[in-house]
This record gives structure tokens, sequence and C-alpha cells, in this order.
């Protein structure tokens, strides 16, 4: 998602409460960056939030990070949290999900998810897409021992990529659906995501993966 530059975003992003600011210095300290203690879900490429907005309020002893790159899709985001209840165990920030590694220590994340990623079609880009094995080596490096990463698509070369990905990089297939819509156990407690509501309108199946180390 790439919305036209909004003017003023980036001040806004930059004034917000809800996104944390200078992230690198949290390193080894996210425990204290929630005024409750929890484990830590975060959601990689989040867009305008919907899908971590219903999930925090579904689990509020969990604690929820959006992250994305760009500050006209994340103000989206900002725009929404004003308009609904505080949620204190949501929070935002604006970055390059490359750099992970460098914002959170090994074992300060339980759980990544990966909502409708960019495909980055061209073969040369394949290291950008966030189910490359360079992502899953950064994804290694901040989750705790059993953490888990949820991966939905409704792009079938994206999700046989990630699936190769995962067995080439080590990492442990524990669920698989190309249709997750009809597949009942999997989508137990599924909350849709912007892109899933209009791909699936669409007729599109769904795909959703769940990978660990
Ligand atoms: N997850 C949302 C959904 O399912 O509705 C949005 C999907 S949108 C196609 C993908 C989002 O990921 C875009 O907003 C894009 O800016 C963001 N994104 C892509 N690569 C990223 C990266 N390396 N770090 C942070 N955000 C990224």
């Amino acid at each position: 998602m790439r919305l036209r530059n909004i003017p003023g975003a980036k001040e806004a992003v930059m004034e917000s409460a809800f996104v944390v600011q200078r992230p690198q210095e949290k390193k080894g300290g996210w425990a204290q960056v929630y005024p409750q203690t929890g484990p830590i879900h975060i959601e990689v490429g989040m867009g305008k939030g919907q899908f971590l907005m219903e999930l925090a309020r579904r689990n509020p002893q969990v604690n929820y990070l959006g992250i994305e790159m760009y500050d006209s899709v994340l103000l989206r985001a900002l725009q929404r949290m004003a308009e609904i209840d505080e949620l204190p165990n949501l929070l935002f920030m604006r970055e390059d999900a490359r750099l992970l590694p460098e914002i959170f220590r090994k074992g300060e994340v339980e759980k990544i998810y990966l909502n409708f990623s960019d495909p980055w079609p061209k073969a040369r880009h394949a290291k950008r897409r966030l189910t490359s094995r360079e992502f899953l080596n950064r994804y290694e490096r901040i989750l705790v021992p059993e953490g888990v990463v949820e991966f939905k698509t409704d792009n079938r070369g994206l999700f046989e990529f990630s699936l190769e990905e995962i067995r080439e990089a080590g990492w442990r297939l524990l669920a698989c659906t190309y249709d997750l819509h009809n597949d009942a156990k999997m989508c137990e407690g599924n909350v849709m995501t912007e892109y899933e509501e209009k791909f699936s309108s669409l007729g599109n199946p769904i795909y959703k993966l769940v990978t660990a180390r």
C-alpha cells in the first residue's frame, strides 16, 4: 500500500502518542514500553491497522505493535485510533522491517503477523518479500524460542514462494490452508484485514500458513 504523500503526515507521526519514536533505543526494554506487562505480538506491514485494532480489543492481555514504513499509511491508522476507544495495548512504529533485529533483542517478540504483504513479483526483488529467507532470519533473531509467524495472502505465487523459503530456512510448517475462509479449524477467531475483505469479496481464496523455527 503506497498512499499519495499526505502533507503533514511525517510531523503527525512524529508527534503521535500512539507511535514509538526512536524504537532502537527500546531494544532490550520493550517490557517497560506498555502500561501493562504482556507478550508482544507485531504485525509487519500493517497498513491502516484494522486487524491490530480488533486483536487489541479482543485480547487486552497481549501488547501489540504495528509496523509500517510509510508515514501517509500510518497516519490513516492514527486517525482511526483517535476515533475509537483507547487501546492501551496497541502502539505503532514507522520503520522498515529490515531493522527489526536493531529494534528488538532475541526473545522480546512472541508472534509476528504478516498480512497481504507486497508480492515484489520481480525475481531480483525476492529479498524484499517479507517471507524471504532473509526476513525469516531477521524474525528468528527477535522471536522467543517457540515464537510463530502467521502469514495470510491471496497471492498464490507469493504463498508458494513462502512455503519454499520456510523449507529452505529450516523452519517448521505448523499449519497451512489454501482456503482459509472454508477451513473451519484455521478460520476460528480469524480477524479480517482491509486487504482480506477486499480480495475475498472478489471471490479470491485466502491462503494462510503458520510457521516456527
Ligand atoms: N496488512 C494490511 C492488510 O492486510 O490490509 C496491509 C497490506 S499492504 C499490501 C502491505 C503494507 O506493508 C504496506 O502498507 C507497506 O507499506 C507495508 N510494508 C511493506 N514492506 C514493509 C517493510 N519492509 N517494513 C514495514 N512495512 C512494510
